[in-house]
């Protein structure tokens, strides 16, 4: 095996020619404009690039500069991220986005550090868009980044430390060429996107195969060690979707809970799969419509099994003392469609809500 310290030197300028010939063009590789590119970013860190490149685009139509972000509705922020979970990260980007219309003028931070206190922006966005935008000299340190890394140079401590982190860091830093710390990074993230894969890479026609630490001493499989230490929770919601003239009742849910300041029916959470069965007595003199099966929503800790029953209200009266013990609003069945709310109640609405009541979307 060639020595890794010979090696160094011609690895930046190798990597990055590999790039040149293999990346795929992508919009935030043709700009660098920082607001795009921290968009991009945070994108990509709830799903992959060809899923991510429809919401990018529209994203940055509808919000096509930080001003545009900073000055939305959060309910239009979030009505176009809906699809890609985790709201709170779009919640975090209108922040962002104010702070730097408010605090810092219209004026993007220009380096690593600057970019950490920007809300929602951790050192992997942060490094990023200092490194693409003002060519900072910082790694970007994405699971790709830490494949690569792990696999090349024989790094086998856990990734999911953070106390790790650090080790990484460094070997990366080695690595980056002053003068072209964009293309380096980008090329790095490429790399691990395309070639260097988690599972079975193709390693006979790598380019870095006779260096590669991993593939002399057949620990492809191996490397990088990922020790998960998950915990899956499962939830028994209880869906009641009250309808009264073309309208519904939702409620918004509250902090410190998956799916913050969204809109879902009212609910009833149980402790056992069982008690979803049983039929829920309305508080008021409600007809019973339908129900719907019971629906698995896989969240990444948590496992929900959830069942709808809808109930027609029949009188105003009805219907205000519901609004008022679920402190519920009323949204339209016209207006449903385009309310931010999660994406289970979208697959029910989909499957039984629309087609009951013949409602075509
Ligand atoms: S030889 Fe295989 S494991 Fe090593 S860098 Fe190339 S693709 Fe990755």
């Amino acid at each position: 095996m060639a020595e890794i310290s010979s090696f160094n030197p011609f690895f930046a300028q190798t990597l990055i020619h590999w790039y040149e010939r293999n990346k795929r063009e992508l919009p935030w590789r043709e700009t660098k404009d920082p607001y795009k590119i921290w968009i991009s970013e945070i994108i990509l860190q709830q799903t992959r690039v060809d899923q991510g490149l429809p919401y990018y685009h529209r994203f940055i139509q509808t919000f096509p500069n930080v001003k545009a972000l900073a000055l939305a509705e959060e309910k239009n922020v979030l009505s176009v991220w809906q699809g890609l979970g985790y709201y709170s990260r779009a919640r975090n980007l209108q922040q962002g986005a104010k702070q730097v219309v408010y605090d810092y003028k219209g004026k993007f931070p220009t380096s690593f550090e600057g970019w950490l206190n920007i809300k929602g922006v951790g050192s992997y966005t942060a490094a990023a868009v200092a490194s693409f935008c003002f060519l900072e000299k910082v790694p970007v340190l994405d699971g790709n980044v830490f494949r690569v890394l792990s696999r090349l140079f024989g790094i086998t401590e856990d990734i999911a430390q953070a106390k790790n982190r650090k080790i990484f860091w460094d070997k990366a830093m080695e690595l980056i060429p002053a003068d072209q710390p964009d293309l380096f990074n980008q090329a790095m993230m490429e790399f691990g996107a395309l070639q260097c894969v988690p599972k079975s890479p193709d390693c006979e026609r790598c380019i870095f195969k006779t260096h590669c630490f991993a593939y002399q001493k057949r620990l492809v499989a191996e490397l990088p060690v990922k020790i998960k230490k998950l915990v899956r929770r499962s939830r028994f919601f209880q869906y009641h979707v009250y309808v009264y003239k073309e309208q519904v009742l939702m409620r918004r849910r509250s902090k410190g809970d998956i799916w913050e300041g969204l809109l879902e029916f009212p609910l009833a959470e149980k402790e056992k799969l069982e008690a979803l069965e049983r039929k829920p007595k309305p508080v008021t003199a409600s007809s019973f419509l339908f129900q719907s099966d019971v629906l698995k929503h896989v969240l990444s800790h948590q496992d929900l099994y959830s069942r709808f029953y809808v109930f027609q209200v029949k009188t105003k009266s009805d219907w205000n003392t519901l609004i008022q013990k679920h402190d519920a609003e009323v949204v339209s069945l016209a207006d449903l469609d385009e309310t931010p709310k999660p994406v289970l109640l979208t697959k029910f609405l989909n499957a039984y809500f629309y087609p009951y009541f013949s409602i075509h979307k």
